[in-house]
């Protein structure tokens, strides 16, 4: 459908009282043609600011961008072929549902047999073909955002940006807008662009993840890959449910040779320890951060078990379907374990921390290392 080229993208908000602000900063970006972009980071991190540049609602500071080789700027939103939903998306009050949508459908120039049959389709599928006679003042939060969504879908864009587009949604019918979307995607071969705050949604519906923070690239790319090489502890720290934890220390080496010195977290006892790859011997001496996933450490109930991992006391255990989130302490640091065994954990109980595998980061810069 068509290509989006981001050049050299800065956008500043003046604001009368304070200094400028710089809401995206020196962005470049290339998405594909037909791709499902998702994008992800803090609240304030410049995801909607990208989405209205990319839209043409507003105007670029500096930069360029293109849909395909055509610079758009100069182009209005309406002549793009683009369709942008926000989360709470106005509708036509005083007008019906059906009467709010055959308004977007004629925008895409259909037949009005045609057009009645596709607004009723996608009522059905979107579930609110009970409501198309109601007006739209007499509906709820999330209908109207299904409404919303279908009528972006019903101008036929070729470039369908989604600012949130679950918030509010009760779980089972988030399920369903989410699927319909994938497949609406998969039959128009449309390229989406899709801001989320939910780590699920932004790891799972797109070909690539696009982290964002204070106005800039993190990281983008296949969910697979920013998920197992994090460029950073930011975009680390982004990822997975419940998310890494993170150790502070530095490297040193005890009797059994080189290893991570975790910073002591218990007065007057000495560091614990973690082995450490090949890569970070030449590291003596420096600190790094050890971002270590809640399913890869093991708890085990027997502290005596093993000389390695360190002793610690579990704080609080939240149980989910087959899961248990385990909380433990070790003097002033916490982690969060993820189990999956059958054991069952209990307050207050003491037992070994072994952790499986790290993620390790530079302790000054936090970019990931090797
Ligand atoms: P996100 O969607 O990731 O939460 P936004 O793009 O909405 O972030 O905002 C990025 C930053 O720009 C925020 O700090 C926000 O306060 C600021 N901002 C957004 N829109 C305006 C505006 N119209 N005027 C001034 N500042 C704005
Ligand atoms: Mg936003």
């Amino acid at each position: 459908m068509v290509s989006i080229f981001v050049k050299n993208l800065t956008k500043t908000y003046q604001n009368r009282v304070k200094e400028p602000f710089l809401a995206l900063a020196n962005i470049d970006l290339s998405i594909r043609d037909g791709e499902f972009l998702t994008v992800v980071g803090p609240s304030g991190a410049g995801k909607s600011s990208l989405l209205r540049v990319i839209a043409g609602l507003d105007q670029p500071s500096a930069g360029q961008v293109l849909y395909g080789n055509e610079p758009v700027l100069d182009i209005p939103p309406s002549d793009r072929g683009v369709a942008i939903l926000f989360q709470d998306a106005p509708l036509y009050p005083e007008l019906t549902v059906f009467e709010n949508l055959m308004m977007a459908a004629k925008r895409a120039d259909l037949p009005t047999d045609e057009m009645e049959a596709k607004i009723k389709s996608l009522a059905i599928r979107f579930q609110f073909d009970a409501r198309l006679g109601r007006r739209s003042e007499q509906l709820s939060k999330g209908e109207r955002q299904r409404i919303a969504l279908v009528r972006s879908l019903l101008y036929q864009p070729r470039l369908l940006l989604l600012d949130e587009p679950f918030t509010g949604l009760d779980p089972e019918l988030r399920f369903l807008v989410r699927r319909e979307i994938l497949s609406w995607h998969e039959q128009t071969g449309a390229t989406v662009v899709c801001v989320t705050h939910e780590p699920f949604d932004g790891f799972t519906m797109g070909d690539r993840v696009l982290v964002m923070d204070r106005g800039r690239v993190q990281q983008l790319d296949t969910p697979g890959r920013v998920s197992e090489y994090p460029v950073n502890k930011f975009v680390a720290s982004f990822i997975g449910y419940p998310p890494m934890n993170f150790l502070a220390g530095t490297i040193g080496d005890d009797s059994t040779g080189f290893c991570f010195l975790m910073e002591t977290t218990v007065e007057g006892s000495n560091p614990f320890t973690i082995g450490v790859p090949p890569a970070l011997r030449e590291r003596m001496g420096r600190t790094v951060v050890a971002g270590i996933r809640p399913g890869e450490i093991h708890l085990d109930p027997d502290i005596r078990s093993s000389a390695n991992g360190f002793e610690a006391e579990v704080r609080r255990v939240d149980r989910f379907e087959e899961m248990a989130f385990v909380e433990v302490t070790c003097g002033t640091k916490s982690l969060v374990v993820r189990d999956r065994s059958e054991y069952v954990f209990t307050e207050s109980q003491r037992v070994r921390v072994l952790v499986k595998r790290c993620v390790w980061f530079d302790g000054e810069t936090l970019e990931r290392i090797g």
